[in-house]
């Protein structure tokens, strides 16, 4: 039985195109009309091609099939996707860690008190660093001098307190590494401010500590641009094997 799917001569059947050519040897033009009377898969082609070319003609067809919609929306998405990506990345390098654990593990917006009160803004409460200089900041506190911080290590003996007259502080190089910390920063002169001192537990650890932390508590902008990403490259993938 034949398969009419199937060219009958396949080497004679990658040349049809050779048909549409106005210098073809007569030999060779015979030999291919032959091989078209005979061969149902070449003749159909043939015929769609025809017809493909006719409306073409008429306008029905303007755009080509390499630049179907459909190509066209996986080339933009396969695009996109990289840039959200991208995105989600510088996000997740620079801005703000989240309070929130993205996997569970404790709140660390509990320990701050209300909003607008008194509390160190970074490092966050229970936040992972790496071996570079710690600085800390905290929230003004009106009419205070300055302030006073007391930095001790609680998986160790490490112990430092430092002054600041502004909102920021670098924690000496010295300072243990691995190590867990608990920084006070205590407002002067004492009690100006009214909910008493701010404290934030931090560590220095490895990058790879770092790096986890880091992703479990990303900025829930770069969290949601990462499923966007995903997203996008996945219905790129799909739309292309269409
Ligand atoms: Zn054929």
């Amino acid at each position: 039985m034949r398969d009419e799917y199937r060219c009958i001569e396949p080497e004679v059947g990658a040349m049809m195109h050779l048909l549409d050519e106005d210098d073809l040897e007569p030999e060779t033009r015979r030999i291919l009309e032959h091989h078209l009377r005979h061969c149902d898969h070449c003749r159909e082609n043939r015929e769609f091609e025809r017809a493909l070319r006719g409306l073409v003609a008429q306008g029905a067809v303007e755009v080509p099939l390499s630049l179907s919609p459909r190509r066209v929306a996986a080339r933009v998405l396969a695009w996109a996707a990289p840039v959200a990506a991208a995105l989600c990345i510088v996000i997740a390098l620079f801005a703000a860690p989240s309070q929130d654990a993205l996997l569970g593990g404790r709140d660390a917006g509990a320990h701050r008190g209300p909003t607008g009160a008194f509390a160190v803004t970074r490092p966050v409460d229970g936040e992972a660093l790496g071996g570079g200089p710690v600085v800390l900041s905290w929230s003004p506190v009106d009419h205070a001098s300055g302030f006073i911080i007391r930095v001790t290590q609680t998986d160790g003996d490490y112990a430092w307190t430092g002054e600041a007259a502004d909102n920021r502080l670098a924690l000496p190089a010295d300072a243990p590494m691995p190590g867990e910390y608990l920084a006070v920063v205590e407002a002067v002169p004492e009690g100006i401010a009214p909910d008493g001192p701010a404290a934030v537990t931090f560590r220095r650890g490895r990058a790879g500590a770092v790096l986890a932390w880091r992703l479990n508590h990303l900025p829930r902008a770069a969290y949601w641009l990462a499923l966007v990403a995903l997203g996008l490259g996945v219905t790129a993938a799909v739309l292309r094997r269409l």
